[in-house]
């Protein structure tokens, strides 16, 4: 494979990406080359080119990328060219370590992860390693199955993690909240939207999608949740959160990075109540989240720019101003 092709590189924690031309990578050992249809714009590429989380500079963010396989490296099977597939997050895990052997290999001691330690999808081409690669239902547009890959699967992972109860608070009504409220009230959940309190914007579209109550995070629900899922890195929101959530009650924080949690009366944890974080994706969230039972019944909405546009994206992005999920088109 000859030819060049545009990437959007963060040189480093400048919080910006800049355009480059380079050759078309080849597929190596194991690897798809892929062109790239779309990439979602997720919260963690602001932590990658802020300098919040480990990156491997210069980089290209992006992990939520849905592509066509154009070449298959050495050893590849169970994909052909041409194949629309998607490359999440967890682009690689050792397979060896403790963690891998335990089947909990989001928790990998050397992992690999998409457009932060390995270049990603700001770019019109991507080489994946195969075995974290998905098949991507039919009937999604290729925008719409972007998210799905970071957002959609982060909120399965941390859904599940929530427990089986039915009163469902969600802080932070981003790409993550939008796809997973649908899912719970699919699912018969209720679905409790918090926003920041001058987002009445927010509150609104969470309402538009079915969600049984919106308010601001600094506000207490009407009933007490089973279980609450903070998408928003704002330490501040536990403690408020677990004033939400009734006796035995869960608190998943979802965010690769979130400020500093400020301290609270021991009282608002007594009775049971659980503080858990939900830490990467294994391939298990992903072949059980991408089926048209579960992912099919989604509808993301999105907010295409070109990939050029990838530093007005993150703007967008990083001043709340992204309704649903912003996503770049090569
Ligand atoms: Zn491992
Ligand atoms: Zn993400």
């Amino acid at each position: 494979m000859t030819g060049q092709m545009i990437a959007m590189v963060c040189d480093g924690p400048d919080g910006s990406v800049r355009e480059e031309r380079r050759d078309v990578p080849v597929s190596g050992r194991g690897e798809l080359l892929v062109e790239v249809l779309a990439c979602g714009v997720c919260r963690t590429d602001l932590h990658v080119v802020d300098g919040e989380i480990p990156a491997n500079y210069p980089v290209v963010p992006g992990h939520e990328i849905v592509g066509r396989v154009i070449a298959l490296g050495e050893g590849v099977s169970g994909f052909a060219p041409g194949q629309r597939v998607g490359i999440p997050w967890l682009g690689k895990a050792c397979g060896t370590c403790e963690y891998c052997r335990e089947g909990r290999e989001n928790l990998c001691d050397h992992p690999e992860f998409t457009g932060a330690t390995r270049d990603g999808g700001y770019a019109t081409h991507a080489v994946a390693d195969a075995r974290f690669c998905f098949p991507l239902p039919e009937g999604l547009s290729d925008t719409e199955a972007a998210p799905l890959l970071c957002a959609g699967l982060i909120g399965w992972r941390a859904y599940r993690m929530a427990g089986p109860g039915r009163r469902l608070g969600l802080y932070g009504f981003g790409a993550a909240a939008h796809i997973l409220a649908q899912l719970a009230i699919d699912q018969g959940r209720e679905v409790y939207a918090f926003t920041r309190a001058d987002d009445a914007a927010g509150r609104d579209f969470a309402l538009s999608l079915g969600c049984h109550w919106a308010g601001s995070s600094e506000e207490l629900p009407p009933e007490e949740l089973d279980a609450a899922i903070l998408f928003a890195p704002v330490g501040a929101l536990v403690p408020a959160a677990l004033k939400a959530v009734r006796k035995g009650g869960r608190v998943v924080c979802a965010g690769i990075h979130m400020s500093d949690i400020p301290s609270f009366p021991y009282a608002d944890l007594w009775g049971e109540r659980e503080i858990v974080s939900v830490a990467n994706l294994t391939r298990e969230d992903g072949t059980s989240f991408l089926t048209p039972e579960i992912a099919g019944k989604v509808k993301s909405h999105v907010v295409p720019f070109p990939l050029a546009d990838a530093n007005e994206a993150l703007r967008r992005l990083r001043e709340g101003e992204i309704e649903g999920a912003a996503v770049l088109v090569p």
